[in-house]
């Protein structure tokens, strides 16, 4: 596996190797991997000449500090964990390679409502960083598909709409969200917790999967209190539990409204801030 650090470098590389016809699948990332990531890249493995990952625990993402001073690092044991998915190159750049100083990079998008519910409304500023990130690396790596999770579903429908708004070629993959056997859904943010949150967090999965069973019978309005009622008598903190339309992310009262219907909740267990999300139907 190559490692690049500069941007020009790997730049360099990947033009030789499209130059050849190669064609290149991408996986951002702020490290710390676990299984659910190098799903991204088996899947980029699977579907294009060359996978390319990049680590990079992106500071204009973070409206907690804090958060971004507790976020695990850990570059020795992802490379050996990437070089045991068969990754073509890692870029692991330091903060001056994405962000050169002097230059502004800021994506100054309209994403409507899109980002100002769920975790834009407790995490503000968040999506215009993770915005900013994924549009300058797809601008140096400019793959042929962008491989992002389930996971962070919302994430993931706002890079949708950048692209479309930008009028990117690039092919957006959807990977299934990868979790534990106790359902927790895999997150590098898991080595935080404290061995009663972890086995309180499974709920969160729980919840998920009854509130799929039983939102055709009951409106949204009923299944999302008692959603929250459950996850706090498990001992989390629930932010917010959202049945939602898998495009618009607005809200869904009625299993009959929407054709894609998806559950989106977010809770803190003690500390460390967890998100997770159900497709109900799609
Ligand atoms: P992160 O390192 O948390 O920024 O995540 C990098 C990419 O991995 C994002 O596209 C995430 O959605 C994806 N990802 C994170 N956790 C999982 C998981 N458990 N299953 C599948 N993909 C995931």
């Amino acid at each position: 596996m190559l490692i690049f650090k500069k941007a020009a470098d790997l730049q360099a590389w990947l033009n030789g190797e499209r130059n050849t016809g190669k064609s290149i699948g991408f996986a951002p990332t702020m490290g710390a991997l676990h299984d659910g990531h190098l799903d991204l890249v088996r899947m980029a493995k699977k579907e294009c000449d060359r996978a390319v990952v990049s680590i990079f625990v992106n500071p204009t993402q973070f409206n907690d500090p804090k958060d971004l001073e507790k976020y695990p690092r850990t570059p020795e044991k992802d490379a050996a964990l990437l070089i045991g998915v068969d990754c073509d190159v890692l870029f692991i750049p330091p903060v001056e390679e994405v962000y050169p100083p002097g230059l502004d990079l800021t994506v100054h998008l309209d994403f409507g409502q899109l980002d100002q519910v769920m975790e834009g409304e407790f995490r503000p500023g968040h999506f215009k960083g993770m915005a900013t990130v994924v549009n300058r690396l797809l601008d140096i790596v400019q793959p042929h598909r962008l491989y992002m999770g389930q996971k962070d579903f919302q994430q993931l429908t706002i890079v949708r709409n950048m692209l479309a708004q930008l009028h990117s070629p690039v092919e957006l993959v959807m990977c299934p969200t990868r979790r534990e056997a106790d359902g927790l859904a895999m997150s590098s943010r898991n080595v935080r917790l404290s061995p009663a949150m972890r086995a309180a967090a499974p709920v969160i999965y729980q919840t998920l999967v009854w509130a799929k069973e039983t939102f055709p019978e009951q409106a949204a309005t009923a299944v999302r209190a008692s959603a929250t009622a459950r996850l706090s008598e498990a001992g989390l903190r629930p932010e917010y539990f959202d049945i939602v339309d898998g495009i618009t992310l607005q809200p869904v009262e009625r299993w009959q409204d929407s054709d894609f219907v998806v559950a989106c909740t977010a809770a803190f267990a003690e500390e460390v801030r967890l998100i997770d999300n159900l497709i109900f139907k799609s």
